[in-house]
């Protein structure tokens, strides 16, 4: 009964999602009950931000031809240096309530499953795994806390117009061209989080998370209280797409990836197949999948190289290096 209802509710609110201009005002009607089900905004912001911005395919379009050129023919010297690169972290927590203002523990343990994650050091990688062969291994991306900011607000939760990006009612990014910005508040709707792609406006960048999926202790929730929204949320940062290409057996620019109908949820069985061509076994413990956090345990190789791209010389988020 009550899954039916969340259903139903957040079929509702997908339909008025669709519909709402940018400049709508969080939504304040009161505490959202804890999510269920993964849904990230980051493709529907990308959308709201290409209508309002008509440049914003134009940097796009570059950035994916200067991916496509990193991916074929790699120059060693736009590589990271030493394989490796370092991305400073700025936390900016919105609270209302005490459990709101997450601790620095939980902060500490996003970070934790961040550097887990990217370099494959988590410890849920399952060995059985029927992707092993294009699994990515270490990313080459380390991430160090810079800051935390904090901020009371009278704001019960939190839609996707970037109102907690902005001192009005929230916290503008630090330093965002050399600085992850990562904004922690109570997301509505059932939203756990969204990201903004390279190429976007800079006061803007960085991702969110709802405070319920952040890090993997404190007011983490399951089932998403391993830290994996944040894995995902970044991986968008990086550039890389939602696995099912947010279309019918869409693509995700990844060569190693399969097709995929759609977003998987919870934990889907390891036989599960798509019926897009050739049928493939699809890779739902892909990190950029919709499934719990339990479930998603890697990136692919290809996946990687598109990472990558964003920080080598000439890249979107060459600044960082
Ligand atoms: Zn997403």
């Amino acid at each position: 009964m009550k899954k039916s209802f969340v259903l139903i509710a957040s079929g509702f609110l997908l339909i008025v999602g669709c519909n709402k201009s940018t400049s709508e005002n969080e939504i304040t009607e009161g505490e959202q009950p804890l999510a269920t089900e993964r849904r990230c905004s980051a493709d529907d912001v990308l959308k709201q931000q290409l209508a309002a911005d008509p440049s914003l395919r134009n940097r796009m379009d570059e950035i994916e031809e200067f991916t496509r050129r990193f991916r074929d023919n790699p120059q060693p010297e736009t590589l990271l240096p030493n394989g490796t690169i370092q991305i400073p972290v700025v936390f900016n927590v919105l609270y209302r309530t005490a459990a709101q203002n997450v601790s620095q523990a939980q902060l500490q343990s996003q970070l934790d499953v961040l550097n887990e994650d990217f370099a494959a050091l988590n410890t849920d990688y399952n060995a059985g795994n029927p992707y092993n062969n294009v699994t990515a291994g270490n990313v080459g991306v380390t991430f160090v806390l810079d800051q935390v900011k904090r901020r009371s607000t009278n704001t019960v939760s939190w839609s996707t117009n970037d109102a907690m990006k902005k001192n009005a009612k929230g916290i503008a990014p630090t330093s965002p061209t050399t600085k992850l910005n990562i904004w922690v508040c109570n997301m509505g709707g059932g939203i756990l989080g969204y990201a903004q792609f390279p190429g976007g406006s800079s006061s803007t960048d960085g991702i969110v998370l709802d405070d319920n999926a952040t890090g993997r202790t404190g007011t983490a929730a399951a089932p998403f209280n391993k830290g994996r929204t944040a894995t995902h949320e970044v991986g968008h940062w990086m550039n890389l797409r939602h696995i099912w290409g947010d279309a019918t057996c869409g693509n995700d620019q990844v060569g190693d990836t399969p097709l995929h109908n759609t977003a998987n949820y919870g934990c889907p069985s390891a036989t599960h197949r798509s019926t897009c061509t050739g049928t493939p076994l699809e890779m739902t413990m892909n990190y950029m999948d919709y499934t719990d956090d339990a479930c998603m345990y890697m990136f692919s190789a290809g996946q990687k190289s598109r990472m990558q791209a964003v920080f080598a010389v000439g890249g979107p988020r060459a600044s960082f290096r």
